[in-house]
């Protein structure tokens, strides 16, 4: 019985876009898509270079001509091993894990990429549809990185800032706060103003009338 906790890794044959590429590409003895390195009997009938040298090792026989394939009789099959290379697989992140059945399905709201074997790698550490974990401490939340955005955006998690004059509280809610208390803002804002006004009139009235003192004083001099 297994594990109901253990998720199945996601396969190569799994992800391949077009099924009838996988039957030119099925192993004989293993009847899954052939895995890389691919060896042949010296006919050219193709298998798994696990599943073949196998084989060699103990019936000594290729499976479908019955040829010997035992003592280094086996090759690497080049050719092979570049069609699995360039054969077309979705991304990873066009399935998703159904707990129920234990089984990897297709998600529709998934990645679309369809890329070959060889780039799928490339694609998956820029892919936008990657898990992510929210940034904020105490969410557990996971979501495609495309929606990411909308989801900071009301995060309970989220840093709190303060309202200018007031409580702190996250972002969505301090701009409800100011929106509700709008006119309140706007005149303790105004206030501020006028008192900054008045205290920068008060600078420069002094300063005026203290150069005009000195001014005064120097004249004074020079005129007595
Ligand atoms: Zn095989
Ligand atoms: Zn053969
Ligand atoms: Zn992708
Ligand atoms: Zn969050
Ligand atoms: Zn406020």
């Amino acid at each position: 019985m297994s594990n109901r906790n253990q998720i199945e890794a996601l396969t190569i044959e799994q992800r391949v876009a077009c099924q009838s590429d996988i039957d030119v590409l099925t192993c004989s003895i293993c009847l899954s898509l052939m895995t890389a390195p691919v060896k042949q009997c010296t006919v050219g009938h193709n298998g798994c270079g696990s599943c073949m040298d196998e084989v060699a090792s103990t019936i000594g026989t290729c499976p479908q001509c019955r040829i010997p394939i035992s003592n280094g009789r086996l090759l690497r099959s080049t050719d092979v091993n570049k069609i699995l290379l360039s054969l077309k697989i979705h991304c990873v992140n066009h399935f998703i894990y159904d707990r129920e059945s234990n089984k990897w399905e297709k998600n529709s709201k998934g990645c679309p990429v369809i890329t070959t074997v060889e780039k799928s790698d490339n694609h998956q550490s820029t892919c936008k549809y990657n898990l992510v974990k929210c940034p904020f401490q105490g969410c557990n939340v996971n979501l495609f990185e495309n929606e990411m955005a909308s989801h900071i955006a009301q995060c309970q998690y989220q840093e709190k800032i303060p309202c200018p004059f007031g409580p702190n509280g996250t972002k969505p809610e301090v701009d409800q706060h100011i929106r509700n208390l709008l006119s309140n803002h706007i005149r303790i804002n105004q206030e501020r103003m006028e008192d900054i006004f008045f205290d920068l009139h008060q600078q420069i009235t002094t300063s005026i009338e203290l150069s005009l003192e000195i001014n005064r004083n120097v004249f004074s001099n020079f005129l007595f």
